[in-house]
């Protein structure tokens, strides 16, 4: 028998747990937050390499829900540096109490529904038993980091890093010779302050990616008072905008102007370093590959423009998939950190990854020795956080049985099958596709009404139905199919994760359409979910 009761367990205390508890908390709900970490801030806890920093505005990305903390927490830079959003994540736990409820260096193991009392016994790593009316999973789109799948890394005599789950104290590679596995975003925004430190840098590229330099820069006075000041009316704009960024519409496909006319639009976007806004500067550029290809190419220029040696500059543009479905990067300095001669580009698509040895990395060409290696190679992004809990909904089946063949859900949320369980920015939700502060908010709300409204209405069980599930699945897929999204093989398909289903894990239709959607659920009494009263009104 579980020894504790609680209302709510939520798992993970990031952005989306915290907001969560304080939610909860507020509505008189009793709450249990359980945390693998020492502390709390989620991605931003773990991602500590050298340059992490967020590729969306700080004064975006940020809570809402509190005028007060809008207004006396100041960001400095324009994107904010990681250990700037650690502190702002303590800042909002310690301002509002809310460690008192979690329970750090804690991991669910599973979580497990009774069908007969309604309520879920949720095990930790502790051996610590509680009982829940609500289980919500708080656990994050990335935060399951990922090896890259070659032999031998235990016979390596340096040391091995993941950019996922960095060392608290920082690591200095001055001197050293270093291997980076990876040029996603993690690897595109470290490589170029690793490789300054190092003596010498290999970076084993797979595929190159898009990437345009971030502009970041410290904020000045005005600029912040004049975002306090209007604060409401932006963050209105930004929860009904397409990817939770206010840019403005767009009208045109890319295909109808001008190469002049196209190219300075796309010059404006980067020179704000505003990934959005060349991604939504046309109608098409996300939907018609000749339309895409138009932006592709204005950012393969820019590459030839900054990286000396033709060759190399032809080896780091991608060509495989179109701009903006593998996730575009912000960077500082990245492609001219080629350009250094202690630096070069193994190109592994060409000579792939053998073994890790003893000294370094083995190509099919040759072995590399190397004193440090740095794994840059992501997450299971989306499930693996979900699946790895062992979590067993109505009749015992399992979440990653279900999932066998690709996430399926009800607006992200919810999973027929597991009854008042909620999973904050959960699969074939906007999540990653969006700023993910707008999308967890959203989420968040939507959950915490959700759970006043069936107490209010004396409702034990909220169960999605297999029908609502069906619709939402079909609706997610075929949306997806209206853009290019699907052709690529990115972590948005799984495919970077040998063996996972090929699925389009998040929904494009947009941030405002998709609470319109969620908004008009709960307007007609939670369509889509069979309600169970409580046993004494049954
Ligand atoms: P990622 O985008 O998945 O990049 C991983 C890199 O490792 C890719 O270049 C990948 O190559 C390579 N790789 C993976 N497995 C490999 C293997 N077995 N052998 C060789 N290479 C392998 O991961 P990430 O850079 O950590 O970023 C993940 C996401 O986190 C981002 O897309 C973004 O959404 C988020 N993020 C955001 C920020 C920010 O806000 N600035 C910063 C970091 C991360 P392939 O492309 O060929 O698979």
């Amino acid at each position: 028998m579980p020894e504790k009761s609680v209302d709510v367990v939520i798992v993970g205390a990031g952005f989306s747990g915290l907001y969560q508890l304080y939610k909860l908390r507020e509505m008189g709900l009793t709450t249990r937050v359980f945390e693998a970490g020492s502390g709390v801030g989620g991605t931003w806890y773990w991602n500590r390499y050298p340059g992490a920093r967020c590729d969306v505005e700080s004064l975006n990305y940020s809570y809402s829900f509190s005028p007060e903390l809008e207004q006396e927490w100041t960001w400095t830079e324009k994107y904010s540096p990681q250990p700037e959003i650690l502190s702002y994540a303590e800042h909002v736990a310690d301002r509002f109490d809310l460690k008192k409820d979690i329970t750090f260096d804690t991991r669910v193991e599973s979580a497990v529904y009774d069908d007969d009392t309604h309520r879920w016994t949720v095990t930790t790593d502790s051996g610590e038993v509680v009982s829940t009316q609500f289980f919500v999973m708080a656990t994050g789109c990335l935060s399951v980091s990922k090896a890259p799948e070659i032999p031998g890394a235990e016979k390596f005599g340096g040391a091995i890093y993941h950019t996922g789950h960095w060392p608290h104290g920082g690591v200095d590679f001055t001197g050293q010779r270093i291997a980076v596995i990876g040029t996603g975003s993690s690897g595109i925004q470290s490589i170029p302050i690793m490789a300054a430190q190092a003596s010498e840098a290999t970076i084993f590229q797979r595929t190159p990616n898009f990437s345009m330099p971030a502009g970041n820069r410290k904020l000045t006075d005005d600029e912040v008072r004049a975002r306090k000041e209007n604060y409401r009316e932006y963050r209105e704009a930004a929860k009904w905008s397409g990817f939770g960024v206010p840019v403005p519409e767009a009208t045109k496909s890319a295909l109808e102007v001008s190469e002049e006319e196209r190219n300075g639009v796309y010059q404006t976007g980067w020179d704000q370093g505003n990934l959005v806004a060349i991604l939504t500067s046309y109608i098409d550029t996300l939907a018609v590959k000749e339309a895409n290809e138009t932006a592709a190419e204005f950012v393969r220029a820019k590459i030839r423009d900054k990286v000396a040696d033709p060759e190399l500059a032809e080896a780091l543009s991608p060509r495989s998939f179109p701009f903006g479905t593998k996730r575009p990067c912000l960077d500082t300095g990245y492609y001219e950190t080629f350009n250094s001669e202690h630096v070069r580009l193994v190109d592994i698509h060409k000579t792939p990854l053998v073994e890790i040895t003893a000294k370094g990395v083995r190509t099919s060409e040759k072995e590399y020795e190397v004193d440090a290696i740095v794994f840059a190679t992501g997450f299971d992004a989306m499930t693996g956080a979900l699946t790895r809990v062992d979590i067993r909904g109505k009749g015992g089946v399992s979440l990653k049985e279900k999932w066998g063949e690709g996430p399926r859900s009800y607006l992200g949320i919810s999973v027929a099958g597991f009854p008042n369980m909620f999973t904050i920015t959960g699969p074939s939700s906007p999540s990653v596709l969006t700023n993910m502060m707008v999308a967890i908010e959203q989420h968040v709300d939507w959950v915490s009404d959700c759970i006043g409204w069936l107490r209010e209405n004396e409702v034990t069980e909220l169960a999605a139905t297999d029908e609502a599930e069906d619709e939402w699945v079909r609706h997610v897929e075929e949306v997806g199919n209206t853009t290019l999204y699907p052709t690529a093989d990115s972590w948005y398909m799984g495919s970077n994760v040998p063996g996972k289903p090929r699925v389009f894990m998040a929904y494009i239709g947009g941030m405002g359409v998709y609470r319109e959607k969620c908004d008009d659920v709960a307007a007609k009494g939670y369509d889509g979910f069979a309600l169970t009263p409580e046993p004494t009104r049954a």
